[in-house]
């Protein structure tokens, strides 16, 4: 049993009270008489939508667990709330997409349980809701849409893959971001979904590596979005006072190896913990930098040696 499974039968034992030793294929059979039942019960299902398919209306969905087939089924309600950007034009798209999808979410050829849904329970049929409603979420979406160089965020189609090949999402973790989409693709979309001054922070989380556009199936241009977030938010003066002073300070900084050099190492550490005390955690430790600079080492090496 590795350690997560160990994690998960411990809380199982905690909460109901399932043996310790219990293996997965037990939880899972704890799991499902558990869920089942709620599900069984619930008047209303609410889901997502992987795909929105115009020319027969209908809502695609994929998944791995089939908890989706029971929310959308069971109860007399099936309620989905899908994004506006999720519009493909035919049922043949599908044919492309749910591979796309499934390919680089998952590395499967094709995700196990593919459902497409056009509408509630018809005279005859035996499963399905009794009624469903497709709730179109904007959301700050048209938003994006309107801006004409970052509107390609929207092709995204959260396979996620961008999140796993992202070296600071890895470190990180999701949570940080704080934020329903996270990762590089969170980072470029998050602030016009939910506005630049309160997000523009996420566009400065990255290393502008460019491993998200090199593994996005769908060719977003991600790190170029980050800039084009980074030069909005300073266009739109969205920086704070000491934000800019900061970047002052930094650019004047940066531009001369003597202003660089300086204050020394000490110095240095000082400020970077006076500035980041509050934001890193109390759970993190700061980086160290060197008290001498490497060009300093550098020049004083060359010196001895002549
Ligand atoms: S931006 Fe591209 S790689 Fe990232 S989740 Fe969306 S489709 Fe996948």
């Amino acid at each position: 049993m590795c350690i997560r499974d160990r994690d998960i039968a411990k809380l199982f034992n905690e909460k109901f009270g399932t043996p310790l030793d219990a293996t997965p294929e037990q939880l899972t059979q704890k799991a499902r008489e558990l869920l089942r039942e709620k599900y069984l019960k619930a008047d209303i299902g609410i889901s997502g939508g992987n795909f929105l398919i115009a020319d027969t209306g209908s809502i695609a969905l994929t998944e791995n667990e089939g908890n989706a087939r029971l929310c959308t089924t069971f109860p007399k309600i099936h309620i989905a709330i899908v994004g506006i950007e999720k519009i493909i034009p035919s049922m043949t798209d599908l044919d492309l997409f749910w591979p796309l999808l499934a390919s680089h979410g998952t590395g499967q050829n094709l995700t196990v349980y593919n459902t497409i849904l056009s509408g509630p329970r018809q005279t005859g049929e035996t499963d399905g809701p009794e009624e469903m409603y497709v709730i179109l979420l904007d959301n700050g979406r048209t938003n994006l849409l309107a801006q004409k160089e970052q509107r390609q965020g929207l092709y995204c189609i959260r396979c996620g893959a961008c999140l796993n090949a992202c070296p600071v999402y890895k470190n990180i973790g999701g949570h940080t971001y704080n934020t329903t989409y996270s990762g590089p693709i969170g980072s470029i979309i998050t602030p016009h979904l939910k506005g630049m001054k309160d997000f523009k922070h996420l566009s400065y989380a990255s290393s502008l590596c460019g491993k998200c556009s090199e593994v996005c199936p769908v060719k977003i241009d991600i790190h170029k979005m980050l800039l084009l977030n980074r030069r909005d938010a300073a266009a739109q003066h969205d920086n704070t006072k000491s934000e800019d002073m900061g970047w002052k300070v930094w650019k004047a900084g940066m531009q001369k190896r003597s202003r660089m050099d300086m204050i020394g190492g000490k110095l240095k550490n000082f400020f970077l913990k006076f500035l980041f005390k509050k934001v890193w955690g109390k759970y993190r430790s700061m980086p160290e930098i060197a008290p001498k600079s490497f060009s300093k080492q550098w020049e004083e090496r060359n010196k001895e040696q002549k």
